[in-house]
């Protein structure tokens, strides 16, 4: 988060701004790796390295995890085919730990999670079946979903 000079804040010592309230405060001083941001009241860490490590560990899960790789995939083409106009996340319906319960729970013989890639997440009834937003919604949670084969989800017509 780049320091916004036209917001002028006032230093702050982290006890005077719990005392206000306040879920960060401003040191004026940069962080150990540079950063001129704000430090979370909480756990006084800088919040762009903040936000930073979550990226970093976002990339880090998807290099490791396939089924973590497998959940950011299915969240994100939700949020391609709703385009802001439900949240994905809420529409999918479930975390990262359900959603690999929930599919793992429907692998069909040979499947694992190291040959995520070979299977892919199909929706049981296809999102251009959607009539409507709330029928596309509806279609997004993570009931609608199950692993196929790609040659299978292929011959499905995909998607
Ligand atoms: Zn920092």
């Amino acid at each position: 988060m780049p320091f916004d000079i036209a917001s002028e804040p006032t230093f702050l010592t982290r006890k005077e701004a719990a005392l206000r309230g306040l879920s960060r405060f401003w040191t004026g001083r940069p962080c150990k790796f540079g950063h001129l941001a704000e430090r979370y009241v909480s756990n006084r860490q800088c919040v762009q390295c903040n936000a930073e490590n979550t990226v970093e560990r976002d990339r880090r899960c998807r290099a490791i995890d396939p089924s973590y790789r497998m959940f950011r995939s299915v969240q994100n083409r939700s949020g391609q085919i709703l385009r802001g106009e439900a949240s994905p996340s809420r529409a999918v319906g479930c975390s990262h730990a359900a959603l690999r319960r929930h599919i793992e729970a429907r692998f069909t013989d040979g499947m694992t999670w190291e040959r995520y890639g070979q299977w892919e997440v199909d929706h049981i009834t296809p999102l251009s079946a959607a009539r409507s937003l709330e029928h596309l919604i509806e279609l997004c949670h993570y009931s609608n979903l199950q692993p196929l084969w790609k040659r299978d989800n292929l011959a499905k017509g995909g998607a």
